[in-house]
């Protein structure tokens, strides 16, 4: 296959050493978990991605119980490139089946996951949503069997993900220093939550590299609007739909705004953007074009911040109560 066409900014990845495109593939609706994805949609999706200079893939068994995980694994093959020339990251410790954060099931994971994944190594293994789990057993017992995986060659480097933020702290200030390299947040830097920022100079000052995931808030700032196993208040939906609505009715689209949004902090080194369909992988890849040339759409931005305000930074609860 020819080399990707568009040269796609990429930025360090904290003390890694990796560079990520600043869209990273959110593979979670490849799993089916926004609606059906065909086989030959995934491939198609994930070939475009990466002609058009997405080099970042984020997957996890939790998605479509597995189904992610096997689709990107085939899409990847698909592309008929040499490994190095993409980055993967999957997770562990959650499953369909529920959270089990132990030393033996994340050493058991990783090997279902490369083998789902068709591949021998991946680049970043994340502990999938701690704060479902004991924070100090992630810190005792899990992130030392991922260092295991680590000098194993099975990942490249160790990452947390979660919805609360107080959760990588917690972690990070908890263990070595270069022990945990990349965290991932999702719907804290978004155009009506932006709370990741206040975290920024603590991660930077621990070498930590940054990933923020679903800048469409997971689906509520899109016109088809969120999944039903959506968590948000009412009141958070529906003022996501009155500024859907807004746009819409500007003929503005409200999902290249949210990702120009979100791109235009260059200390986040990647949005991850679910994609389940080639038009969707052009249309946020010329989000990320436009905002390089024209820039954002200001008036626009203010008046859907101005409909967001009442709901700003509103987030929901998320995982179990910690000791
Ligand atoms: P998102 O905010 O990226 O929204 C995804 C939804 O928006 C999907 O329905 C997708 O089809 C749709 N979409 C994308 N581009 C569009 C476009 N141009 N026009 C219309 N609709 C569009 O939410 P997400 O998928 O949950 O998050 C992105 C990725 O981040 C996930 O796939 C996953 O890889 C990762 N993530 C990780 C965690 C975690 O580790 N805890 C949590 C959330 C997300």
């Amino acid at each position: 296959m020819a080399m990707p066409q568009a040269t796609m900014e990429l930025r360090p990845l904290g003390n890694t050493g990796l560079k990520v495109s600043a869209v990273g593939f959110g593979a979670s609706p490849l799993g089916s978990v926004f609606g059906p994805v065909a086989e030959a949609d995934a491939v198609a999706t994930v070939r475009e991605a990466f002609r058009l200079g997405i080099n970042f893939f984020d997957t996890s068994p939790y998605y479509g119980g597995t189904l992610s995980e096997k689709m990107l694994g085939k899409a990847l093959k698909a592309l008929q490139v040499p490994r190095s020339d993409y980055i993967v990251a999957t997770k562990c410790g959650r499953y369909k089946e529920g959270f089990d954060f132990s030393a033996e099931r994340v050493t058991k994971s990783i090997d279902e996951s490369l083998e789902r994944l068709q591949l021998d190594y991946v680049d970043i293994l994340h502990c999938h949503d701690i704060e479902f789990g004991s924070l100090d057993q992630i810190v005792s017992e899990t992130i030392p069997a991922l260092q295991k995986l680590k000098q194993e060659g099975k990942t490249r480097f160790i990452g947390i993900t979660g919805l609360p933020l107080d959760i990588f702290t917690y972690v990070l200030d908890r263990v070595p220093p270069g022990t945990v390299d990349v965290i991932l947040s999702y719907c804290h830097y978004g155009v009506n939550d932006s709370t990741v920022l206040d975290l920024l100079p603590y991660l930077k000052s621990k070498g930590v590299g940054v990933i923020s995931a679903s800048p469409l808030s997971m689906g509520l700032l899109t016109e088809q609007g969120p999944p039903e196993w959506h968590p948000a208040s009412p009141e958070l939906k529906s003022a996501c739909k009155a500024a859907v609505a807004h746009c819409k009715s500007k003929d503005k689209k409200i999902t290249k705004l949210a990702l120009q949004y979100s791109l235009a902090n260059k200390e986040i080194s990647s949005v991850l953007v679910g994609m389940s369909s080639v038009s969707q992988v052009e249309e946020n890849v010329a989000a990320v074009t436009e905002l390089d040339g024209l820039g954002i759409d200001q008036e626009t931005l203010s008046e859907v911040e101005a409909i967001l305000e009442p709901v700003k930074n509103l987030t929901w609860p998320s995982g179990i109560q910690q000791n």
